[in-house]
């Protein structure tokens, strides 16, 4: 979608810190960083969020968590642990409407509330 900022920064139209990137799949440092390691993985594809998944985007969703997985280790984080999270909607804190997956770690969580 060409007003989404993920969008443009899988294209390569804004500034980012990447991590990873294939044809179906883009990783980056978030700008806000909430923890030692603060990755997003996103879809290529622009997704708007949990709600406007279709069946035809489940081995796409699926490779969120292989790349995440993939990335964990690479950070250091997959011995003591890391939090995936998938905000969707208002209530939930979803800012940016183009489905991503945040890669948290490196610090102690507090329990989900
Ligand atoms: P959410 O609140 O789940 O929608 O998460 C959106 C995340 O995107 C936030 O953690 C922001 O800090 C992050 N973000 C927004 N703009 C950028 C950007 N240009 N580069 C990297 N991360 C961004």
């Amino acid at each position: 979608m060409s007003d989404c900022i993920f969008c443009k920064i899988i294209k390569g139209e804004i500034p980012s810190t990447n991590v990873y990137q294939d044809e179906h799949v883009t990783a980056f440092r978030d700008i806000n960083p909430a923890a030692p390691t603060h990755i997003l993985i996103v879809p290529n594809k622009h997704i708007e969020s949990v709600n406007f998944v279709i069946p035809d985007d489940e081995a796409l969703i699926g490779k969120l968590f292989a790349v995440a997985k993939q990335l964990a280790e690479k950070e250091g984080v997959s011995e003591s642990g890391y939090r995936l999270v998938v905000n969707t909607g208002a209530e939930a804190g979803q800012t940016v409407f183009h489905l991503h997956m945040h890669l948290l770690g490196g610090r102690p969580m507090r329990a989900l509330g």
